[in-house]
Formats: structure tokens, C-alpha cells, sequence
């Protein structure tokens, strides 16, 4: 099983990813000790970029590459809102939920249009960009949260063409639709077609 090191201290992100990548031979794991990114880009491919390289400057073994996630909800009523702000939005996911919902309140029907946004980036110790991928998710804003999968804002979201918020589905079902998921899929493939070992 080809070990990879994902640049994230959030667990429900490596459960995720490994859902769907270890029937590819490829398992994601946690980074060494001292993880500690500063996310200061301005879009989320350079804050991808930066958590990769501090996991890569943080490794004390032998692994040799380490790919980042950065990833958030862009809202149409909030001119993109929270986007890249998105972890940071609130302090917990409760409240996040809440701020958001609020921050909606008087947005009309065809105004709750939103986009879940991740980008992967995958590069090798010394920092070198081997493959980058991204993935879209869109949907609309509920009225309330609904569901008790997934983390984040998937209560409140509705996914375009199921009549689900992203906590209603299950782990495979929310893999093949969301933005993670499809940012997932092609960076696998890239992974076993360069056969990377
Ligand atoms: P990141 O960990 O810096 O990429 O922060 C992304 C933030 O966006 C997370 O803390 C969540 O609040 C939100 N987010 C990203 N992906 C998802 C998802 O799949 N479901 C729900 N919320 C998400």
C-alpha cells in the first residue's frame, strides 16, 4: 500500500479520503508532529500548497509525498462568502451553521445558490508540485440543517439534482458527488498512472 502523507489535522477528512482511496492501494495518513500550516493565501490552490509543504518540512521518516486539501463553501448571496474563511467562520460547527443560516435570512429562493470548492495538491519532499486537481460541488443553502453525516456545513447544504443536504447521503454517496470526492478521483488516477512508489 502505497503511504501517502495528507497535510490535515482534521480526522474526518482522512476518513473520507481513505474511503475512497485505499481500494486503490493508497492509504492517507496523518502528519508528523509540529503540523502547523499558516494559511494566508489567496486562493485555495496556495493555501493547498502551503499545508503540503509544512507536512513535507514536518516529516521525520521516510515518507516521500504529502498532499494538502484546502477547500470551503463559497455562497452567491455572500459574493463568495465564507470561501476561504470557511474553517474560520465560527468557532464550531454549530455556530457556523447558524452565522451562515442567519447571514441568509432575507435571501430570496434563487438567491441560496452555493458551491462547495477543494483543491488537491500533491508534491514530493524538496516542495516540487508533482500534480494538482479541483473539484466543484454545487447546490443550493437550506432553510435548516437536516442530516447527521459528514461534518461541517453538509447539514445545510443541498446537493444540485438530489433533494439531500450533503449530511443526508452516505459516505459513498457523498464521496461520488462532492468536491473532495471528484478532486479525489482524478488525483488517484494521475497517482496510478505515474505509478508512484
Ligand atoms: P480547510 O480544512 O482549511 O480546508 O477548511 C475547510 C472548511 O470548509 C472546513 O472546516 C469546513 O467548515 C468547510 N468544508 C470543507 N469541506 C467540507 C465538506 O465536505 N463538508 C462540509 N464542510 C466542508
Amino acid at each position: 500500500m502505497l503511504k501517502i502523507v495528507l497535510a490535515t489535522s482534521n480526522p474526518h477528512k482522512i476518513e473520507e479520503i481513505n474511503s475512497v482511496s485505499v481500494p486503490f492501494g493508497i492509504e492517507f495518513v496523518l502528519p508528523d508532529e509540529g503540523f502547523n500550516p499558516i494559511e494566508d493565501g489567496s486562493t485555495f490552490e496556495e493555501n493547498s500548497y502551503a499545508k503540503a509543504l509544512a507536512a513535507a518540512q514536518c516529516e521525520m521518516g521516510e515518507r516521500k509525498y504529502f498532499m494538502a486539501d484546502d477547500s470551503g463553501l463559497c455562497v452567491d448571496f455572500l459574493n463568495g462568502a465564507p470561501g476561504l474563511k470557511s474553517a474560520r467562520y465560527a468557532p464550531s460547527a454549530q455556530e457556523k451553521i447558524e452565522k451562515l443560516l442567519d447571514a441568509l435570512k432575507d435571501a430570496k429562493e434563487n438567491q441560496r445558490g452555493a458551491k462547495f470548492v477543494c483543491s488537491l495538491v500533491l508534491i514530493d519532499k524538496t516542495g516540487n508540485i508533482l500534480n494538482k486537481t479541483t473539484g466543484i460541488c454545487k447546490g443550493k443553502i437550506a432553510h435548516n440543517q437536516c442530516g447527521e453525516g459528514g461534518f461541517g456545513y453538509d447539514p445545510i447544504f443541498i446537493v444540485e439534482n438530489k433533494n439531500k443536504t450533503m449530511a443526508e447521503l452516505s459516505q459513498d454517496e457523498k464521496s461520488k458527488v462532492s468536491h473532495r470526492g471528484r478532486a479525489l478521483m482524478d488525483m488517484l488516477v494521475w497517482i496510478k498512472c505515474a505509478n508512484l512508489k
